[in-house]
């Protein structure tokens, strides 16, 4: 009987200081921006810093993304350093792109450059590259990693909505209202050009949104020529004017290459080409981006106080998801049929 107890002590003893070494594993978080800047970042940023603090942890600010790692530009962030940052774009922390972390030379001191702050977890805001980098980094070196999707794609898998898309939509409205304007005015073909070279959320909804006529886009471009099925289904029968969104990509040379081939092709349209380039990215973001970040920023404490690892945190119908690195960034986001659809009923 006492052998059974004593091993009832020893066993009761094992569990507990096994749940207090899960417990205590982390008590340092890093956090970083990469890749491509998008407007939310600071929000996310935010939301991480004062979310870790309010459950205990110390938070570092990483500068510069990976290279940020590399070169030791790390200082501690208290909740001050957060303050008046959820209605900037950009982001406070900087974002950089880094060759050296695609080494494993690179990332073996990026490792070193963690420990020697006492760093015991990250968690990274950023797009798909920065998020395949966290998957390596997070495997090669067994370090729990937590993603936020940062980017104005919308491209990431699992995720209804990425920060800074919902900004970066609202910024290609705003423009196209404005090119219509003058488009009205001289009666002329617009291709209009945004970013999104692997994904066309932004082309494809930016132009429901701003009542555009179509919107050319990366997902069909390899199966079908859109410009030819425009030219042919009259889109500018009843009008006067029109505008296309068209979609950043090497397939078509985007809206210079689409305004060319019209130019060459059919000549009778008076053709105008803009491209919104990197103001897309910019503006303070919205309230939708802003709610979003936030939701996202606590939402990566609590996963790992839930001890997730290498998970990236996703929306989906409204609920806060853990999405597995592998499958966020490995799987294609498909194009909804139903917006395509309804895009052509409302451009006759
Ligand atoms: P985004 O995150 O916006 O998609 P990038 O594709 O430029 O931006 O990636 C940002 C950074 O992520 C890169 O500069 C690099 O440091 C890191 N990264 C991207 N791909 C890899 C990879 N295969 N291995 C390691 N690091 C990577």
């Amino acid at each position: 009987m006492r052998g059974a107890g004593a091993a009832f002590f020893v066993f009761l003893w094992f569990k507990t200081s096994t749940y207090f070494f899960v417990m205590s594993e982390i008590k340092c978080i890093g956090i970083l921006t990469s890749g491509g800047d998008a407007p939310g970042m600071n929000a996310a940023i935010r939301a991480v810093t004062r979310s870790a603090i309010f459950s205990g942890f110390k938070v570092m600010g990483i500068y510069r993304g990976y290279k940020g790692l590399i070169t030791d530009e790390i200082v501690e962030f208290s909740t001050a350093n957060v303050s008046n940052i959820i209605q900037r774009g950009g982001t406070i922390l900087k974002t950089a792109r880094c060759k050296e972390f695609q080494t494993p030379e690179g990332r073996q001191l990026a490792y070193d450059t963690l420990r020697s702050h006492g760093i015991d977890a990250l968690v990274v805001i950023g797009g798909d590259g920065s998020l395949t980098g966290a998957r390596i980094f997070a495997n090669e070196f067994n370090f729990p990693i937590i993603g936020l999707p940062g980017t104005i794609d919308n491209d990431l898998y699992g995720t209804d909505h990425t920060i800074g898309y919902d900004t970066a939509l609202n910024t290609i409205m705003e423009c196209v209202d404005k090119i219509r304007d003058t488009a009205t005015s001289h009666e002329r073909l617009f291709f209009v050009e945004v970013m999104g070279r692997d994904a066309g959320f932004l082309a494809l909804n930016g132009a429901i949104a701003a009542g555009a006529e179509a919107a050319i886009i990366p997902e069909i471009s390899t199966q079908t020529d859109q410009l030819a099925e425009l030219i042919q289904n009259g889109f500018r029968k009843s009008k006067n004017s029109s505008i296309v969104l068209v979609a950043e990509s090497p397939v078509t040379g985007g809206a210079m290459g689409i305004a060319k081939r019209v130019e060459e092709e059919y000549p009778a349209y008076d053709v105008r080409v803009s491209i919104l380039g990197h103001l897309q990215r910019g503006g303070s973001p919205t309230a939708c981006d802003r709610i979003l970040a936030s939701r996202m920023g606590a939402a990566a404490i609590d996963a790992l106080l839930d001890d997730q690892r290498n998970v990236m945190i996703g929306i989906k119908n409204d609920e806060i998801v853990y999405v597995p690195f592998s499958k966020a960034i490995k799987n294609d986001k498909p194009i909804n049929q139903e917006l395509l659809n309804t895009l052509r009923r409302l451009s006759i």
